[in-house]
Parts: C-alpha cells; structure tokens; sequence
C-alpha cells in the first residue's frame, strides 16, 4: 500500500518559519471541500490532481533537507488525504520529525469522522490546528488568521508554546524564487497590497 500511495500536492516551501515551530518544511494539499470566503489559498480549494508525488520519494526528498525540524501539512484540506498523509507522517516520525497540520475540520467534526485513517494520522501529529477561516474573527494570532481556530496540543513536544498561541501576532514570510514570490504566514491584506502594487510599479524587481 504504502509504494503506492500518493500525495496530491497544490504547493510545497522546503523551509518556512512561520507555519508552525521552529523552521519546517511545508506542504499545501490540493483540494478543500470548506470554500470560505475570505481564504487565502483560493487555487488549492478545487479538487483535481494538481502534482501526485510517491510518499517514498517526497519522505526521502523532506529528511534530506537540513536544519528542519518537521513538517506542516497545510491546505486545502490535509484531512481530505489522510491516508497518504498517515504514511508520510510514520516514515517521518521514525526519523524524529515532528507534524503539525492546519485542518478546517474541528476537533469535535474529527472525532466523529469514520476514515481510521483520519484518527491514525491524528495520533501522529504534534500540533494540530483547526476550524474554518471565518472573515467575521479575523485576528492575527500565533499561526492561524481568525480566532474560532484553536492551536491542540497533542504531544508534549512543543509544551513550552502553549502560553504564547493567544498573543496577537503577524508574520509574513516572503520568498522569491524561479516561479514567482509566494507569500505564507497570517499575512496583512495591505502589506499584500503595498508589495503587488510596489511590484507592478517595479520597484521591486520581478
Ligand atoms: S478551510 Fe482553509 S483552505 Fe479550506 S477554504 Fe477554508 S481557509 Fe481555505
């Protein structure tokens, strides 16, 4: 099962420090059922096969990359693949890597779910943050962009986080790189805004 699996990838960043702990490296799933209005990553919402990687391969490509300490699964809707996500996730925990996955799901809507493989991938992550972005709760936080979204701890390793999810908190993480500038993090509308227009005008080299 496991040589066949595949992982239907919108977008990966091979390092990122705003998407969880420390610096992880960051895959976005395609595809998320939620639509909400006001999301932020609109193109990863429609379900079509954008990039299937081989689990084996994609394990082998995140362990070779130095200085991270984990992984991120991010959306779409991580939940939506999580039987390919629960073989990533065990090859890596092997290699004491560590999981943190955003889902649009609550924990209450989890625990109801009926694919074991939601609960197998679920007993592997560190931290998992949940529910739908909604317009109305908007707030920059420690890792999420409306306060509905709640951060659960589910192993101890990053304990010493847990006084500091509440604080407000805005972080952008800009990278420039061969396919254009990608933009992660609980980014500001009007920073987003300044730099496109910056751009346009080129006064910021594309
Ligand atoms: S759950 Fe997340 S990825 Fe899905 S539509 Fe809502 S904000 Fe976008």
């Amino acid at each position: 099962m496991l040589k066949k699996a595949k992982l239907n990838i919108a977008s990966q960043l091979v390092k990122s420090v705003v998407n969880g702990p420390g610096t992880r490296y960051v895959i976005w799933l395609q595809g998320c059922p939620f639509k909400c209005p006001g999301c932020f990553n609109k193109k990863f919402q429609p379900f079509f096969n954008k990039n299937l990687v081989n689990i084996e391969t994609l394990a082998k490509k995140i362990l070779s990359v130095e200085g991270i300490e984990g992984v991120t699964y991010t959306g779409g809707e991580p939940m939506v693949q999580a039987e390919p996500l629960y073989y990533l996730s065990s090859i890596l925990k092997k290699y004491k890597r560590t999981i943190v996955c955003y889902t649009g799901f609550t924990m209450e809507e989890l625990e109801k779910h009926k694919d074991p493989f939601t609960r197998k991938l679920i007993s592997l992550v560190d931290i998992l943050i949940d529910g739908r972005f909604q317009e109305d709760k908007k707030a920059h936080l420690v890792w999420r962009g409306s306060t509905n979204q709640k951060v659960h701890f589910l192993s101890d390793v990053y304990s010493d986080f847990q006084p500091s999810v509440h604080e407000e908190h805005s972080q952008m993480e800009l990278v420039i790189g061969e396919k254009g500038i990608t933009y992660t993090g609980t980014v500001k509308e009007e920073i987003i805004n300044r730099l496109n227009q910056l751009i346009n005008r080129r006064e910021i080299e594309k």
